[in-house]
């Protein structure tokens, strides 16, 4: 659980050049309280936005995604890399991300980047607790943050 005290702090998670085209989910106020992490879709279906904070670290970061569409619609069955969920092609794709002005960078997610729900049905299901897999979520946004993009996430080596 994490806090967000005012819609300028949200919006400093994000990284100058995503700012620009960060809008907030419709309703949002603050202080803003996040249990795991925060992720939503824009209204044109274009961008999916999250805003996490990992164990461990002292400031949430958020990561806005745009979602490429990419060629082999045929493809019947796709993975998301963060919680193993199998989809088809409209529930699981490449979502990308700025690396600078010239290079992006992309990771093969759910669309609406709500893992941490279908982990927890995935959990509730086999009757144990989704804890070990939530804290393994916000483990695989921080390498994406700190190894993908490069971003100080905080966390010390
Ligand atoms: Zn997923």
């Amino acid at each position: 659980m994490f806090q967000i005290a005012s819609e300028k702090d949200f919006l400093n998670t994000f990284r100058s050049r995503d700012r620009k085209v960060v809008e907030p989910p419709k309703g949002t106020r603050f202080p803003l309280f996040v249990r795991d992490y925060l992720a939503w879709v824009d209204p044109y279906g274009v961008r999916v936005f999250l805003v996490f904070q990992a164990p461990g670290q002292q400031r949430p970061i958020g990561i806005a995604f745009r979602r490429d569409q990419q060629g082999d619609k045929t493809l019947t069955s796709r993975l998301c890399e963060w919680c193993h969920a199998y989809g088809s092609a409209d529930q699981i794709g490449l979502l990308t991300t700025d690396l600078d002005s010239k290079r992006r960078v992309g990771v093969n997610l759910c669309l609406d980047l709500r893992c941490g729900e279908r982990l927890e049905s995935t959990a509730n299901r086999e009757g144990r607790s989704v804890l070990d897999d939530i804290k393994a979520l916000l483990g695989k946004m921080e390498r994406f943050a700190s190894e993908g993009l490069g971003l100080d996430t905080g966390l010390k080596q």
